[in-house]
């Protein structure tokens, strides 16, 4: 009697493993996604900027890193347009292109695909939200450059918020099309400066923070980012299917252009600021993914000299483009632990999917 107690025990423990794992399975299941890219930032950008700040950045909370690799199809080193259309696609294409493969066709994006699983989606950018980042995320295009296309296929995509520069491709265009009014008869509150953006309106939200790029950090563009995340958050938690937000720092990219280390900095720290933003709502929330990347590396940007007392840094440019190095990966919430390792940019696409347990 003792002996089939115990196997009965046994038996009712193994049971309860096995559904304690399914569910833990159901659980990693992401209702939301935010996808962070910093341009141009590799881990000594990062670094550079940990090094100098004060207290610690919150990038440095997470438990979850992994490096991708982020060459294109059709170089070792790749432009942000390959890159950021390996993410949103998964698929490898040619440098310049924009949510297209190799052959010239189009292929759906995640945010595309969350917009098809009825989701709320958003974009928001620190340059125009045309540039080749959040292009590649709704548009496909030949060219990174074909800006005036890229506005128009915005109004292909049910998008329900985007904010970031690029007006003017919406109003003044070679082929004298206002897109503005299209917006407007698509059910789009069209809103000039993030400060003036109401999240309590109806509808979808088309906000523009410039005519073409939004200014650097060091030349006056405030807490732009930060508060852009946090609206948007805002707007698109508000569907109870889960919603998908691309949110870009730009402009470190630049400063590695520049080979200006306080332009990287600055704007290094400043996505920061806006990572604190989504990792705040991931929290609080315990449904949503929370991922962290780069593009590629811009600048060959390494320390050469330091005092962790004084906070200060010497460091070196080697080039003035991108480089081929891995760059960091950081995850949070459902799903989180897969982001670990070492992969391909397209993973992070399939990883996405299979976070939101979306088919192809
Ligand atoms: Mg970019
Ligand atoms: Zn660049």
């Amino acid at each position: 009697m003792k002996r089939i107690l115990i196997i009965f025990t046994v038996f009712a423990f193994l049971f309860s493993c096995k559904e304690d794992k399914t569910s833990q399975i159901q659980n990693k299941k992401a209702k939301n996604i935010i996808l962070m890219i910093a341009d141009g930032m590799g881990v000594t950008q990062l670094y550079a900027a940990m090094s100098i700040s004060e207290k610690p950045l919150h990038i440095e909370k997470f438990k979850v890193a992994g490096l991708q690799k982020t060459y294109s199809a059709s170089d070792y080193i790749t432009d942000s347009g390959a890159a950021g259309t390996a993410i949103a696609t998964g698929v490898k294409t040619k440098n310049q292109s924009i949510g297209i493969d190799t052959a010239g066709n189009a292929v759906k994006t995640i945010l595309e695909y969350a917009e098809e699983y009825k989701l709320a989606t958003g974009l928001v950018s620190t340059s125009s939200i045309l540039h080749a980042t959040p292009a590649s995320f709704i548009a496909h295009e030949q060219h990174r450059k074909n800006y005036e296309n890229i506005a128009r296929d915005f109004l292909d995509v049910d998008i329900d918020l985007f904010i970031g520069g690029g007006r003017k491709q919406f109003v003044q265009r070679e082929d004298g099309l206002n897109l503005l009014d299209s917006l407007k008869q698509r059910n789009y509150n069209i809103v000039d400066g993030i400060e003036n953006l109401d999240t309590g309106n109806n509808g979808k939200y088309a906000v523009f923070t410039a005519e073409g790029h939004n200014p650097e950090i060091l030349n006056g563009r405030g807490d732009m980012l930060p508060q852009s995340t946090q609206k948007a958050i805002e707007i698109l938690s508000k569907n109870e299917n889960g919603f998908f937000l691309m949110v870009e720092g730009s402009q470190i990219d630049w400063g590695g252009h520049d080979n200006d280390i306080d332009y990287v900095i600055t704007e290094t720290i400043d996505f920061d600021n806006a990572v604190a933003k989504a990792l705040e709502f991931a929290k609080a929330d315990g449904e949503t993914l929370l991922i962290v990347t780069s593009d590629h590396e811009t600048g060959g940007l390494t320390i050469v000299e330091g005092d962790m007392k004084t906070k200060t840094i010497k460091t070196h440019f080697s080039t003035e483009h991108h480089t081929s190095v891995m760059v960091p990966v950081f995850a949070y919430g459902p799903g989180a632990e897969e982001f670990g390792g070492i992969y391909e940019n397209t993973d992070i696409f399939e990883k996405m999917m299979n976070a939101f347990g979306f088919k192809k």
